[in-house]
């Protein structure tokens, strides 16, 4: 029985061949591609100063956990190996629970909820429960980290419909194209490998480590913005983008009409 820290014990392979242009490197362009995670946090740290003034903490944590996304996934990537997988799952598990718990909207909350401490128990609880049984059967993590995204899919769209400032329906239009751009990419690669051999592009996976960063800009920026509609409507938040909102590539980011209020 192989090593769990063994290259190629994972449970998985993606379709980019093994070891093609480094024999210490299993999946090289699945691994460089990663560094998109390192380019998007001091982008987005820096961008939303005025939101990170109001909640220095849970956003500190967030980048904290993207960060470990990002080595994870190099790490995984890089070895095929079954820790790599479960640490490159259970990275994306926690951070969902941190985010679900943090920034969840109350109005969405179950009845039988009463705040958002309660929530966020619950919350620790299914991550717990739900980390623990990943050591079963890892692969299962990740459609199941793919059901948690459409449930926060179907509360983007609530809240697209719920919006009065057309500028958030089009933030929210815009991060529910970039995720299905993204897990398109990631099904292609997933179950479709002959089809990516024969047209000899077999890194839909690395596309997706694009992508996926992409849409989470996007999804953190209109989180933010609802964060503070919903708890300090008077800070007046509206969004912008950089370079510019007519740049062909731009990242939105927050800005608060009366940031000086959170102090
Ligand atoms: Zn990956």
């Amino acid at each position: 029985m192989p090593s769990i820290f063994a290259y190629l014990s994972a449970e998985v392979d993606w379709c980019e061949g093994n070891f093609e242009h480094s024999q210490y490197i299993a999946e090289y362009y699945n691994t460089v591609s990663n560094i998109i995670f390192f380019i998007i946090i001091p982008f987005m740290l820096t961008l939303n100063m005025d939101y990170m003034k109001y909640r220095p903490k849970p956003v500190h944590s967030l980048a904290v956990m993207v960060a470990l996304i990002g080595f994870s996934s190099v790490y995984f990537h890089m070895t095929l190996s079954y820790v790599g997988q479960l640490l490159d799952e259970l990275s994306i598990l926690w951070t969902m629970g941190l985010c679900y718990a943090c920034w969840f909207p109350t109005h969405h909350y179950p009845s039988f909820i009463k705040n958002r401490e309660q929530f966020s128990w619950i919350v620790g609880i299914v991550t717990v429960v739900s980390t623990l049984m990943s050591f079963v059967r890892p692969v299962l993590n990740a459609y199941a980290l793919n059901s948690v995204a459409l449930h926060l899919l179907y509360v983007v769209f609530l809240e697209i419909k719920r919006a009065t400032n057309p500028r958030i329906q089009r933030l929210g239009v815009i991060t529910v194209i970039w995720w299905v751009v993204a897990i398109s990419c990631w099904i292609v690669d997933k179950f479709f490998c002959e089809f990516c051999q024969k047209i000899n592009f077999c890194y839909f996976h690395s596309l997706w480590h694009v992508f996926i960063n992409i849409a989470l800009t996007y999804l953190s920026t209109l989180i933010m913005y609802l964060d503070v509609l919903y708890e300090m409507p008077t800070a007046e938040p509206d969004l912008a983008y950089w370079p510019s909102k007519n740049s062909p590539i731009s990242l939105p980011y927050l800005v608060l009409g009366k940031p000086h209020k959170w102090c």
